[in-house]
Formats: C-alpha cells, sequence, structure tokens
C-alpha cells in the first residue's frame, strides 16, 4: 500500500490560496495520475479498479454502496485526491430509493415560476448532499423545438428567455449559498449547445445549425448561466457544420471562455471522445481522439475508458503539449478545492439522509409543483366536477350542494401507472439498475389513487383499464451499441382491445363523468427514443372514441412527456388537462384541480401540434414564407405557447407605454390593467412580447421578452408593471452581432403567444 501524503505538503494546506495548492499538486502528479484526473467512469458495475488503477477524477453512476467504496479506495491511492461523484439528478435525486422526485423539468417549466423552481432544486440538492453526490447534471438548456424528439422532457420548453429565467433559478438552487455550503452540488448546464435541433427529432444527428442561429435563441440561455456562475457545462453529442461539438474551438474557447469570461469546468457528454472514433468517425483511433479532446479545452472526459491511454499516448507521441492537459486537471482540482473535498470529501452522511430524504417539508413541495405544473387547455365548465369546492388548497371541504352522489369512471392506461407519472430519469427509467422495481409504489400517487382517497363522501369512483398501449421486441441491430450500451428494444404499438373498450364504454354510460388519462410511456421517451409519430400510441385513440360516443362529460388527462396530437374525441372533450410527468403527488394535484380544490394555473412552455407533420411548431418562427398554411392543413398549433386555462376569466385592459420613444440605454416603462371577471381566484401569468417592425435581416415575427405573475382574487383588478430595458429589444445580424436597430416596435401584451390575444401598444427606438 503506498504511503499517505503528509499533511505538510503544500495542496493539503487550506490556508494556502487554491492556485498555489493546485499547482503544488499537478507538480506531483505522474502522466497517468493527470489523465485519470479527467476521467469520468461508468461505476454501474462496481468502482474496483476505476480509482487505484485508473486514478479516475469522478465517477457516475454509483450505487450507495459504491459510493462508499469509491470515498475508501481514493483514500488508499498516492495523492488521496478525492473523487467528484455525479450524478442524473434532474428533477429530483433520480435513483435514489425513496427520495423526492418533482415534475419533469418540462413540467416544473408550466409553473413559470423561479421561485418555485429555485425551491425545488434546493430541495433536490439537499437530498443529493446527504449522499455523498457532490454534481448533478441539471438543468437541460436545450430549446425544444421538433417533438418528435425523444428529450423534450428533459427541456423548459421551446423559448429561450423562459429557459434562461428557469435555468438560472435551478443553478441557483443546486448550487445555494456557494460552494462551500455542505448541500451545494454542482449544477451542470447541458447540452451545450445546439444538440436538440435535430434532423427529423432523431436523437444526436448532426444539427443544421449556423453560428447565427446559435447566437440567436441557442446560446443565450446557456450565455445567462455561465454569466451567473454555473459551474459545469456539459458539451452535447451532436456535430455542427461537421464539428462534434467536443471538438468546436469556436463555441467553447472563443465564445464560452473567451466571450463569456467562463472559467468554470466542461465535461463531455457519454463517450463523446469514443464516438468521435467509432460513430462519427471523424478520427482514426483514441490516441487522436483524446489530443483533439484536451486540444479543444475539455476537462472531464465522461465514460471514454479508453481514453486513459489515449491520452498518454497523445502526450508521449507529442499530439498535445503537456501543458494544455495541466490546465484541463488544474481547473478540476480547483473545483475540488472550492467544494473543500481535500478537508472534507462529503462522504454518504446516513442521519443526514434519513432527516431529508424523501421528508414532509420536500413532498409539500412536491405537491406545490405538481400543481403549479397542470395546464388546463380546454373546459366547457364541467371542470371542477359538479361545481366543484370552494376554493383553496388549504380547503379540502366540498360545497354542500355538490356533495350529492356522483359517480366517477377513471380509465386509461395512465390513471394507475406510477412509472409513467415520474418519467424519464426517475426509478426505473432504465439508466440505473439497482432500483429495478423503481420508487416505493406508495410514494407516487397516481390519479386513481388521488381520486379514490379525495372525492366528496357519496361519490364512488370506478376503474377501467380500456386501452393497452405497446409491447416491446428485441432490436434486431442486437442488444447494445457498440460501446456497449444497451440499445432501447422496439415499440410494438397495442391494437385496440375490443373487451377492455366496451367494459369502459358500460362503465362509462352508468357514470356521471368519465376521467380519461391517457399519453405516451417510459419506453416512448428519453435517449435513442424519438418517435415518428406524436400521436397517442395503442389502443388509446380507440377508447377516447368510444367515450366520447357515450355522451358522458369526458375529461382527458394527458399524462405525457410531451405535447401530442389529440384526436378529435379528445379535442372535443367537455375538458382537457396537460400534466406532463407530474411526479409523486401527481396524482393529488391532478384530483384536486378536478375537483376544485384549487386552481389550474400553468401555462404551456411547448406548443402543442395538431400533426406530426407541422413539425417543429414553436411559435418564434422567422417570418417570410408563402402563406401561413399547409395546402391540407393550418400551420398553427392546436395549443400555443403560453396558452393555459383558468377556471376564472381575465380580462386585459388599457396597455400603456409611459414614453414611447426611448433610446437604446433606457427602460420602455409599459402598465397594463388586468381584471379577474369570474368568480374563482386567479394566478395570471401577463406576458409580454416585441415586434421588431423592419429588421435588417429576417428575424422572430414575435419574441417574449418578459412576464409577470399576478395573483387576483374575483372581481380585483390590478395595474402591472412591465419594465423593459430597450437594449432587449435586439436581433442577431447578418454578421452574427446581437445589436439594437433604431425604428418602430409593438410591445404586444396578453395571456399568451396567439397574436389575437394580445393588446398592442407601439414604441420607438431612436438611434
Ligand atoms: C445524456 C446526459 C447525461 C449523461 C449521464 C448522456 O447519455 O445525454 O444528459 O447526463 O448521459 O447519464
Amino acid at each position: 500500500m503506498t504511503a499517505a501524503p503528509t499533511k505538510a505538503l503544500p495542496y493539503l494546506d487550506p490556508a494556502l490560496p487554491v492556485a498555489d495548492r493546485v499547482a503544488d499538486l499537478v507538480g506531483r502528479m505522474t502522466l497517468a495520475e493527470k489523465v485519470g484526473q479527467m476521467l469520468q467512469l461508468d461505476a454501474r458495475d462496481g468502482v474496483e479498479g476505476l480509482v487505484e488503477d485508473m486514478f479516475a477524477g469522478s465517477l457516475l453512476h454509483a450505487k450507495p454502496a459504491a459510493v462508499l467504496a469509491a470515498h475508501e479506495s481514493t483514500a488508499r491511492t498516492r495523492l488521496q485526491i478525492p473523487l467528484l461523484v455525479a450524478e442524473d439528478c434532474i428533477h429530483g435525486h433520480s435513483f435514489w430509493v425513496g427520495a423526492t422526485i418533482f415534475p419533469t423539468q418540462l413540467g416544473m417549466a408550466a409553473s413559470w415560476d423561479p421561485d418555485l423552481l429555485e425551491r425545488a432544486a434546493r430541495a433536490t440538492a439537499v437530498e443529493v448532499a446527504a449522499t455523498g453526490v457532490h454534481w448533478t447534471f441539471s438543468p437541460v438548456l436545450c430549446i425544444a423545438r421538433d417533438l418528435r424528439w425523444g428529450r423534450v422532457d428533459e427541456t423548459f420548453g421551446e423559448d429561450p428567455v423562459l429557459i434562461g429565467e428557469l435555468a438560472a433559478a435551478m443553478v441557483r438552487g443546486y448550487q445555494g449559498e456557494g460552494l462551500h455550503d455542505e448541500t451545494a452540488v454542482l449544477a451542470t448546464a447541458k447540452h451545450f449547445a445546439g444538440y436538440s435541433e435535430t434532423q427529423g427529432g432523431r436523437d444526436a444527428s448532426e444539427s443544421d445549425i449556423s453560428r447565427r442561429k446559435l447566437r440567436s435563441w441557442f446560446l443565450p440561455p446557456f450565455e445567462r448561466v455561465a454569466r451567473e456562475g454555473c459551474r459545469t457545462f456539459m458539451l452535447g453529442y451532436q456535430s455542427m457544420d461537421g464539428v462534434p461539438v467536443t471538438v468546436n474551438d469556436w463555441l467553447l474557447t472563443e465564445v464560452l471562455r473567451g466571450e463569456w469570461g467562463y472559467t468554470g469546468t466542461l465535461v463531455t457528454d457519454w463517450d463523446n471522445v469514443g464516438r468521435m472514433v467509432w460513430e462519427q468517425r471523424t478520427q482514426p483511433d483514441h490516441t487522436h481522439a483524446a489530443a483533439a479532446a484536451i486540444r479543444a479545452g475539455n476537462d472531464m472526459v465522461m465514460t471514454t475508458p479508453e481514453f486513459f491511454e489515449g491520452a498518454q499516448n497523445a502526450v508521449r507521441r507529442g499530439l498535445v503539449e503537456e501543458a494544455a492537459l495541466d490546465a484541463a486537471v488544474s481547473r478540476i482540482l480547483t473545483l475540488k478545492m472550492e467544494l473543500g473535498l481535500f478537508e472534507n470529501p462529503r462522504r454518504p452522511d446516513a442521519a443526514r439522509q434519513a432527516a431529508v430524504i424523501g421528508c414532509d417539508e420536500h413532498t409539500a413541495l412536491n405537491l406545490e409543483v405538481a400543481r403549479r405544473s397542470l395546464v388546463l387547455l380546454r373546459n366547457d365548465g364541467v371542470l371542477p366536477l359538479a361545481g366543484g369546492c370552494t376554493a383553496g388548497p388549504s380547503q379540502r371541504a366540498v360545497a354542500p350542494e355538490a356533495a350529492q352522489s356522483r359517480r366517477v369512471l377513471v380509465v386509461g392506461p395512465n390513471a394507475h401507472d406510477d412509472h409513467t407519472q415520474l418519467g424519464d430519469w426517475a426509478g426505473a427509467s432504465g439508466q440505473a439498475d439497482w432500483l429495478p422495481e423503481g420508487h416505493p409504489r406508495h410514494m407516487t400517487e397516481t390519479v386513481l389513487d388521488g381520486l379514490r382517497a379525495r372525492v366528496p363522501a357519496g361519490w364512488s369512483v370506478v376503474h377501467e383499464p380500456g386501452a393497452q398501449v405497446l409491447t416491446l421486441e428485441a432490436d434486431p441491430e442486437g442488444a447494445f451499441f457498440p460501446d456497449g450500451q444497451p440499445r432501447p428494444q422496439v415499440v410494438v404499438p397495442a391494437e385496440p382491445d375490443e373487451t377492455q373498450i366496451a367494459a369502459a364504454v358500460a362503465a362509462a354510460r352508468d357514470a356521471d363523468y368519465v376521467v380519461a388519462v391517457v399519453g405516451d410511456r417510459i419506453e416512448l421517451v428519453g435517449e435513442g427514443k424519438s418517435t415518428a409519430t406524436l400521436e397517442l400510441v395503442g389502443g388509446q385513440v380507440a377508447l377516447l372514441d368510444a367515450l366520447a360516443a357515450t355522451g358522458t362529460p369526458l375529461v382527458v388527462v394527458v399524462i405525457a412527456s410531451k405535447p401530442l396530437v389529440l384526436p378529435d374525441s379528445a379535442l372535443g372533450a367537455a375538458a382537457i388537462v396537460w400534466a406532463a410527468n407530474p411526479g409523486m403527488r401527481g396524482g393529488q394535484a391532478i384530483t384536486e384541480l378536478l375537483l376544485g380544490l384549487v386552481e389550474p394555473t400553468g401555462r404551456l412552455p411547448i406548443s402543442f401540434a395538431r400533426h406530426a407533420g407541422q413539425q417543429p411548431t414553436y411559435y418564434n418562427q422567422v417570418r417570410g414564407q408563402h402563406g401561413s398554411r399547409y395546402a391540407d392543413l393550418t400551420q398553427r398549433p392546436t395549443f400555443a405557447f403560453g396558452e393555459g386555462l383558468s377556471y376564472t376569466t381575465v380580462e386585459y385592459d388599457d396597455l400603456r407605454i409611459l414614453e414611447p420613444r426611448v433610446e437604446t440605454a433606457d427602460v420602455l416603462r409599459a402598465r397594463v390593467t388586468v381584471r379577474n371577471t369570474g368568480s374563482r381566484p386567479a394566478v395570471e401569468t401577463v406576458q409580454a412580447y416585441i415586434r421588431d417592425l423592419v429588421t435588417s435581416v429576417t428575424w422572430a415575427d414575435i419574441e417574449l421578452k418578459a412576464y409577470r405573475q399576478v395573483t387576483l382574487a374575483p372581481g380585483e383588478s390590478r395595474v402591472v408593471e412591465i419594465d423593459l430595458p430597450a437594449a432587449e429589444c435586439s436581433i442577431v445580424d447578418a454578421v452574427g452581432r446581437r445589436v439594437v436597430e433604431a425604428g418602430d416596435f409593438e410591445l404586444r401584451v396578453g395571456p399568451s403567444s396567439v397574436p389575437e390575444s394580445q393588446l398592442v401598444a407601439p414604441f420607438t427606438i431612436t438611434a
């Protein structure tokens, strides 16, 4: 066994400046130890050898026992450099049995509430930190435009301003008061940048994206979190203009580290360095791939074990300077020192775990997030059911006049499916293999559970499955990808089951209301699981058609990872609620909404298409095409970005700009009056869009620039102030500079991105 370093060594002295300690340590490291520091290795098969033989600087996907073992093995290494333990805790501590699992990021985004998301990220960090994990690969800042892509659920939706706002909030939540705080975990802005701009929705395909397009919409959210101190960035899988992001010098060096002054750490995505060899085939072997990755400024290399030999060969053969390796290693060691890991490696803490994981406070917050994630898309008045209940989350009592007996049929494949409710990156979703059953079943309340537990006395709830979604078959190309990762199985849509449908129809005829819970399933979501269609898979459409034909009031609840194309029987239903993947408290939140115990407040962070052929359907499209429809279909989405209903009505009036001629350095000050004209309270999301009337190059017709959330009691009126720096009324010009072009603009304020819903006030920016 190697002798432990003595405490007298400078790098172990916390009183010295970090830069001095890092320089001292790097000076003591062998080439192999330096390369090892850059390795982030997959610990699912155990940690033996990863730290002691390969000197890995970081591990991911380590099951709880492996985290302990890994910490012990660093103590046996020559320099005892502490580990960075990383995990994808992207909507809660995904793979820790019994952790609090929040709605997916897309569901959280429907709240449009940065404070709420900051609190959710903080709660996640508190749970994560107690388990010896230092780093979460969250949030995702990709812009979701093509709904066929399998990772739409991981995003904040389609708008760069909303993404930036919510991502910054989550970064603050994860990193807390600062890295020295034991409950801080490192946040990761991913996947930098342009990964989501897929072709045909196909995951990780070459992105057809120019530098100007990146600067216009894809980079601004990343720039915001870089400047606000997000400590790590993960690079995307794709290539752009033929260059894999891993070696995109312009993006990594010129823009990120240069223009934005980013000093944090970069991590590749899964085997990005190896993929340049075996998948993208832009490097002949791992030695050249390693040299290219180091030269481009990567720090941590995720799950490319071949990098260990490759990088050492590259240095020995002079393909890369050792100084470049030293720079990357120094950045990693700086991060470890700033976290204080040399003094306290932040091992798992059983007592803290018992106190915080899945604790009541986090469960209550999760319920709040789930309630805020729900979007009411249609309501002919059926909701709240039977005129519902007295309002307010704290009140559980149903108004007496509503208490007469009612029979509710709960039907559909997602009515009682805890895995779908949690969504991807949680429990048994496939990335971690140590919890095949997922999270404890009792922690998740499904819609069926919720209604059974919460309908008023005298009501009855009956349940029918109604439809199957899919079965799975082995992929003919084999069970594994060339890098050894499991290949998803092939989805075979289920045929409508006439017996199940007949039973559902019979029960619907006997019911006062039908609550049909449809959507997608975990097998249709995720990496390498993009979908060719957006329709409800399997027997679901036949089920909805049959239910609609009974004439019993039909409430469609869509629990789906992304906006789906809904059939006419759903679009014509009495009500539609979209619940994304609403997490552990989803069933309770949905039930409360249906019964009117809470108000619907969510707004769409992403548009719903009418047809998969409309892709992409995002609202801020560049103007200048022939017409605005297909020969056979409108281009309009079914539900647009920003839309969402309340149980009350809110009117907008009197949009005024206090000084409609401003200079670039000024703040545009506008006022709008919103009035709750109904009988229930509202949380109204007042949205402010800008239209730049003439631009030197083509530009998005309208863009969200700001929004305010206001609470309005029935009958209440409020003047909402919207103060918008004129500098934000910018475009990216032909040579890629962000500029404000003097001229005439419109401020458009309303409840959604739908132009007809907005009030308009003209203003001018003078040169
Ligand atoms: C995903 C990342 C994730 C990483 C580690 C990759 O395949 O693209 O988002 O953080 O795996 O699990």
